[in-house]
């Protein structure tokens, strides 16, 4: 098989309800169609349509150099809207699912029991579950490592929330949950599948002076929009959220983290069973909690509670914060005792999420439904005309397609004008050896992506 650059060329072919999988060529002819990430998730959704199929992909870029090249993009349908949802997986995600051999999961059919797929070194195997099955996230993580000897292993997995089916269950990355706003936890219940593991230690080819290009780009945005910001604290004000926030997140903070090869740390560690103030950890189990999830922290702050140990509580359960601190507002829930009772109830209540999960005005098309409502609903630091577009709520969209498309963070997607359309052009030409591809391209892979994600 001829190498594709940026790829491993294999996509698995998963098949919970026989325990087998397979794998079979990712074709030149599917980049040229899709590209990667969510479009050639839809192509694959769209081939396995009638089996009950999930999606778990990675994009073009993703784990190379190109800047916030972490992402993984789960597709499929949504317990919550009922139509195609595309989850975006960040953190080590996607460059862990690529390096271990697999550009592409098809996730097929339900197991008959608690399964896990592990992936590593291009091998496969779905193992029984049932040894993590009942457990919280937070343990679940601890002990899938131990079983395969290895701290450094990413997992996607569930809790109670996923286990019991409810829409408001997300799929965590590790510990910390994830920008789940599609209920696809419970997705992973009802097929029985409690966890992905994996463990990348493969390499990628990519073509020659790309990774000079990447350099030059990432310090491009360096000196850019995102110069002299960092954290979710420097998104309160540019996003209209009630600006006391930003000091409660202050205070509490010990330490900002990034992605893969990301630009902007938003990954904001509290600490909060330890002075924040102290750096290092002095021995405290579980000090706090990490998260880049900004809809659901400023609710819980509104709701006069301790928000990070709220958000801790959520991911143990493995519930959408932002979601779940909205229900408790209509509850009336003013206190942290309270909130966490309620929330492990939530863990099993068929309550579906209601709107918009941000505490500000979100003016976005329909089209917007099938993108996570965990990505800032505008541009963060830079009016939309600094990204070339005139419609904010056009643009959002378009710009959500291409980074779920290239493998980019979408939170990095609205930070970085920088990144041009034109320059990923010119970057996928250069990787791909593929002359003759266009903006007119790249727009009719998205153009595709939305339609048929939304048909
Ligand atoms: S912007 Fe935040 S979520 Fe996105 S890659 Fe950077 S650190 Fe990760």
């Amino acid at each position: 098989m001829e190498t594709i650059n940026n790829y491993t060329g294999n996509i698995l072919i998963a098949d919970l309800a026989s325990g087998e999988c397979e794998t079979e060529e990712l074709s030149q002819e599917l980049v040229e169609k899709a590209l990667g990430g969510a479009a050639i998730n839809m192509e694959l959704y769209e081939q396995y349509k009638d089996r009950d199929p999930l999606i778990l992909g990675t994009g073009f870029f993703t784990a190379t150099f190109f800047p916030c090249s972490c992402l993984a993009v789960l597709t499929g349908k949504s317990p919550v809207t009922g139509a195609i949802g595309h989850v975006p997986l960040t953190w080590q995600v996607g460059v862990e699912l690529k390096l271990s051999g697999f550009d592409f999961v098809v996730l097929l059919g339900a197991a008959d029991k608690p399964v896990r797929l592990w992936l590593h070194d291009g091998l496969s195997d779905i193992n029984e579950s049932q040894d993590v099955w009942g457990k919280d996230v937070w343990e679940s993580v601890d002990k899938i490592r131990e079983a395969y000897g290895d701290d450094m292993i990413q997992t996607l997995l569930i809790g109670k929330a996923g286990e019991n089916k409810v829409p408001l269950a997300q799929v965590s990355e590790n510990y910390w949950g994830s920008k789940d706003s599609f209920g696809f936890g419970a997705v992973f219940g009802a097929k029985n599948l409690k966890a992905i593991a994996m463990r990348g230690l493969g390499a990628l080819e990519v073509a020659e002076g790309f990774f000079q290009k990447c350099i030059e780009l990432k310090n491009e945005i360096l000196n850019g929009a995102i110069k002299g910001k960092s954290g979710l604290k420097d998104f309160i004000a540019p996003l209209g959220i009630d600006t006391s926030i930003k000091a409660k997140i202050e205070s509490a903070t010990h330490r900002l983290n990034a992605c893969y090869n990301c630009p902007y740390p938003c990954y904001t560690f509290f600490k909060y069973r330890e002075a924040p103030s102290v750096m290092a950890q002095t021995g405290v189990a579980d000090p706090g909690c990490l998260t880049s999830g900004l809809a659901g922290l400023t609710r819980f702050y509104m709701l006069g509670i301790d928000a990070p140990r709220a958000m801790e509580k959520c991911f143990k359960v493995g519930l959408q914060p932002a979601a779940a601190a909205q229900i408790l507002e209509k509850k009336g829930i003013k206190d942290l005792a309270a909130a966490e009772a309620a929330l492990d109830a939530l863990a099993s209540d068929p309550v579906k999420p209601e709107g918009s999960t941000w505490p500000i005005a979100v003016n976005l098309p329909p089209a917007a439904s099938i993108f996570s409502s965990a990505i800032p609903p505008k541009p963060v630091f830079s009016p939309v005309s600094d990204f070339g577009a005139q419609d904010a709520g056009q643009f959002w969209v378009r710009r959500q397609a291409l980074a779920y498309t290239i493998g980019m963070c979408p939170i990095c997607a609205v930070l970085t004008p920088e990144v041009s359309t034109e320059k990923i052009v010119e970057l996928v030409r250069m990787s791909a050896e593929w002359d003759d591809f266009s903006v007119d391209k790249l727009n009719s892979i998205l153009d595709n992506l939305i339609a048929k994600s939304s048909g």
